[in-house]
């Protein structure tokens, strides 16, 4: 199974899995030019996708479905709310290329798919994990917050993709965000930031988790040092060391993040 995020931030979102025998991509917030630009980048066709998963209907999740999902043979998955939602957004996709996510647990070829609830301001929103065999991959950015429900889907995953949204100080000492989207980014329903980020990452240490991407950072309310400074804390605190614990990369919004291959 090979793994890597094309795109990670509020300027788009699209995450590339590949098992045996079947690429999917989590989320087509790009626009389709600069998805496809993304995958030539790592040597992947855009027509071999096969489906694209759907977290929710916000642009930066959804941008270049439309346009891609007309233009290559891969089916679109996602929940019935979700689908209400971006109906309008995605425009015409033909009937036998829009697949309804209605349970928790489903099948794309070889790779089985879980999805898992997130909060968000938005009519639906969808963790994923991916596992083929005893791999497993998991997903969660765009949630308000993280509980152990949530936290059960990802700790047993090799590889973990987990928003580090913002750091709090530094959001509210914004000048250039006006106080009710402070509000709606800290709500249940807004987005996670570093320090429960990295609580939920130290919650996930000792299950299997052995990478981690810290994803959906925020270019004015957060920086890579930051997200590290979280993490490194945490661990430092519980009287251990992050860098002994687990492997933590930032995904980028600019550029292709690295491939990583997922043994087990
Ligand atoms: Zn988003
Ligand atoms: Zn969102």
């Amino acid at each position: 199974m090979r793994v890597c995020v094309l795109a990670s931030g509020s300027k788009g979102n699209c995450t590339f899995v590949e098992g045996e025998n079947t690429r999917i991509l989590i989320d087509a917030g790009l626009n389709k030019t600069e998805i496809e630009n993304r995958l030539n980048t790592i040597g992947i066709e855009p027509s071999s996708i096969d489906s694209i998963l759907i977290t929710h209907e916000h642009s930066d999740h959804i941008k270049g479905v439309g346009a891609f999902a007309r233009a290559h043979k891969c089916k679109i998955f996602a929940h019935p709310d979700t689908w209400g939602a971006m109906q309008e957004k995605v425009g015409t996709i033909q009937a036998e290329k829009r697949v309804g996510i209605f349970g928790s647990n489903f099948y794309i070829n070889e790779l089985a798919i879980t999805s898992f609830d997130l909060s968000h301001d938005s009519a639906h929103c969808l963790g994923f994990s991916v596992h083929e065999g005893n791999k497993k991959i998991s997903t969660a950015t765009d949630l308000g917050f993280i509980n152990d429900t949530i936290i059960k889907h990802l700790a047993d995953s090799s590889l973990v993709i987990l928003e580090s949204n913002h750091d709090i100080p530094r959001l509210m000492s914004n000048p250039k965000y006006p106080l009710y989207l402070k509000q709606r980014i800290l709500s249940n329903r807004g987005h996670l930031n570093n320090k429960d980020s990295a609580e939920a990452v130290l919650k996930m240490l000792g299950y299997g988790i052995r990478g981690l991407i810290a994803a959906h950072l925020s270019e004015e309310n957060n920086t890579p040092d930051l997200v590290m400074k979280a993490l490194n804390d945490i661990v430092a605190r519980q009287g251990g060391e992050l860098a002994k614990e687990i492997y933590v990369d930032i995904a980028k919004q600019h550029k292709v993040g690295n491939i990583y291959r997922i043994k087990s």
